[in-house]
């Protein structure tokens, strides 16, 4: 058998993923020979809505080299893959799908909108999975789960229940993140920040109690001079010394008419402003925190439709701006404006509809903290769970330490509905992905894939979500399995741009790796976002890189193409190991085989220290240099043929069983061309080489 002239990967591989689909392997149940120990990893679910970009990308290159690695050591591997329901972003891109009609969600109703976005799901919903399989991720296709699905939603309501039984779950008025447009409260990862030039304005306040001739006053500074209808305080930071002597005192609230305190609070920055700050409870979160210590009063000034409320009176009715102008120009009428500064800061905005969040009180479903977060402290600090690059675990430490009870309602229609008798709103998001490592085991239920597959391996993820999602998952475990959902969170690299700056499709800054995979390969994409993995440090990608991956493709499918053209093609028996010690064995031979151990046993190693980048090196200096270089050109002149064929077939063998987690594709196609005895029905299930 011998091979194209040319490597085209477009013509191999579909083919070869539908023959490993065939085969049936992706599942473990129908994994060759006897399998004790099992391995698995659940794919940290995309957003339905989502489309693969370069994270993605890099993280299933990364869990499907550690899966493929896994299977060929005879491990019964699973990796199961799935998708979110992710509640406020798919439900805006229905919503803009409405709009184009002239309608929105509340047209609609609830009950047809939520039709509408499952219509929605069936069609586009699974788009970000097969580019999965583009790239070549061995998943468990049969096992494929989705945060509403079912068994999904079984899972979250008996999760409710035992929080809700525990007495854990309870309704309470914050300060949330509001989205007037959305009408949603929304979780601080659901921002987008960004920086505008705006003004400070200095406020006067008037002491009540006058000594002097002269009027005095203490001086706040706010960007946000509209608010101060709703202020119930003036705060200075209590190691601030030049306030001590008004600590105490009431000043009266201007426009308003309105006495209220000066306090001491640690939250206050002395260095910002004057040092002294209006404290507005209802419309800051900082502010409501400050409240809470002190016992203050609300005053809610604006209401959820980012409009001026009954409590700000002379503005009732106003917009946010419109209240500001006339706050600013009944204070100019009185002389309480000591001065204004230009000022630049960063606004918060929704991430879907990019309205300006206001933050507004607004009763809320909780979730009780403080034995789950020291679960979850607990499972990181004994080491039973460790994280890799250790450095995150200070963020995850830092979390939990100072953590707040989970809002975990949210007032939008698309979710897993709050399960309790009269409730409207839905679960956060993460309530459901928490349990992403058992619910997609079949949780609550205890089936035999969750004794067999429970708990996971590795999981590989994003930076981003350690605390809105890892954390949780590692308490929802040791809550409801008693048992950690992994051993090791691998946080991965960030792809960058190659200037460092952050891949942003809306800036067009971002790569899509399906482009990638259509102009060099799945194989060489693969090979050239692992070649960059080294160490922690974040990538900045070079495409340069995934060309180098192609051209490393070519000289493997050449070298092969000369290896089969050099050996008959009646079968050879290749042995497990090569005895060096072969009398017959030329110095070249001997070197060749030598530099072949040597390098399993650093590919190896490397790859159980999640060294991909290192492993990647040498394999390719050895392919390329010690292999195609200096033997496949030695043998050429070599006397005893019959030796060096079977050298080049077992280096051949051996090289592909140790390229192939990198580039699967491609190894898979000449393994099916290899004259090899008792050859297995695919690469993937080969023995992977032993130290
Ligand atoms: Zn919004």
């Amino acid at each position: 058998m011998t091979l194209d002239k040319a490597y085209t990967p477009e013509k191999v591989e579909n083919k070869i993923y539908q023959f490993w689909q065939k085969s049936g392997f992706f599942n473990p149940d129908n994994l060759p020979g006897k399998r004790t120990k099992s391995f698995t990893i659940v794919i940290p679910p995309p957003n339905v809505t989502g489309e693969l970009h370069m994270g993605h990308a890099l993280n299933a290159t990364i869990q499907d080299i550690l899966i493929r690695r896994r299977r060929m050591q005879g491990f019964k591997t699973l990796w199961i893959p799935g998708t979110d329901h992710a509640g406020i972003a798919t439900q805006n891109v229905v919503e803009k799908d409405l709009r184009k009609e002239g309608k929105s969600r509340f047209d609609l109703g609830r009950e047809k909108f939520i039709e509408r976005i499952w219509q929605w799901r069936e069609k586009y919903g699974n788009i970000i999975l097969n580019q999965f399989k583009k790239l070549g991720a061995s998943c468990d296709w049969s096992r494929t789960r989705f945060t509403m699905d079912e068994g999904y939603v079984k899972a979250v309501e008996a999760a409710f229940s035992h929080y809700h039984e525990k007495g854990w779950i309870y309704q309470g008025e914050r300060v949330v993140n509001w989205c007037p447009r959305c009408q949603t409260s929304l979780s601080d990862l659901e921002l987008e920040y960004k920086e505008e030039n705006g003004k400070l304005w200095y406020l006067r306040y008037p002491l009540k109690e006058q000594t002097t001739g002269d009027k005095q006053y203490i001086i706040v500074a706010t960007t946000r001079p509209e608010t101060m209808l709703g202020d119930t305080a003036v705060a200075v930071n209590p190691k601030d010394k030049r306030y001590k002597n008004l600590v105490g005192k009431t000043v009266i609230l201007p426009i308003q008419n309105k006495e209220i305190p000066i306090i001491e609070d640690r939250a206050v920055d002395p260095k910002f402003g004057t040092g002294a700050v209006k404290v507005t409870p209802a419309h800051d979160i900082t502010d409501w925190e400050i409240k809470e210590r002190h016992d203050l009063e609300v005053v809610k000034v604006i209401n959820e439709r980012g409009s001026m409320g009954k409590e700000s009176k002379i503005c009732e009715g106003l917009k946010t701006l419109e209240c500001r102008e006339k706050v600013l120009a009944e204070l100019q009428k009185e002389n309480l404006i000591e001065k204004t500064e230009d000022y630049v800061h960063s606004l918060p905005y929704c991430y879907r509809c990019h309205s300006l969040i206001e933050p507004i009180p607004s009763k809320q479903w909780f979730l009780k903290m403080d034995v789950l977060a020291n679960e979850a402290i607990k499972s990181v600090k004994s080491g039973k769970v460790k994280f890799i690059p250790r450095r995150f675990e200070k963020i995850y430490f830092d979390w939990l330490k100072n953590i707040k009870d989970w809002c975990i309602s949210r007032q939008i229609w698309w979710g897993h509905r709050i399960p309790i008798a009269g409730e409207t709103d839905v679960l956060d998001t993460w309530f459901s992905s928490a349990l992403w490592p058992f619910a997609t085991l079949g949780w609550p239920e205890i089936t035999k894939d969750l004794k067999t597959f429970y708990p996971t391996n590795v999981l590989s993820t994003a930076r981003d979500i350690i605390n809105l999602w890892v954390a949780r998952m590692i308490f929802s475990g040791a809550e409801f399995m008693k048992k950690d959902p992994f051993s090791v969170v691998l946080i991965h690299p960030t792809v960058l741009t190659k200037d460092g700056k952050r891949m942003s499709k809306s800036l067009g800054t971002g790569v899509d790796p399906i482009a990638l995979c259509e102009k060099y390969g799945a194989d060489a994409t693969r090979f050239g976002i692992s070649w960059q993995l080294m160490g922690s440090q974040d990538i900045k990608f070079v495409e340069d890189n995934i060309l180098m991956g192609k051209k490393f493709c070519n000289k493997i499918w050449n070298a092969s193409r000369f290896v089969l053209m050099q050996i008959p093609s009646s079968e050879l028996q290749i042995k497990g190991k090569f005895q060096i010690s072969n009398s017959k064995l030329t110095v070249a031979d001997k070197k060749i085989l030598k530099t072949l151990e040597k390098t399993v046993k650093s590919t190896d190693k490397d790859l159980e220290t999640f060294q991909f980048g290192k492993a990647a090196r040498a394999l390719y200096t050895f392919f390329w240099h010690d292999f195609c270089d200096i033997y496949i050109e030695k043998s050429k002149s070599q006397k005893d043929k019959k030796n060096s064929q079977k050298i080049l077939l077992y280096v051949l063998l051996n090289s592909l069983k140790l390229l192939h987690p990198f580039i699967p594709f491609l190894t898979e196609e000449i393994y099916q061309k290899l004259p090899i005895k008792n050859k297995k029905e695919c690469l993937m299930v080969e023995d992977w080489p032993k130290r």
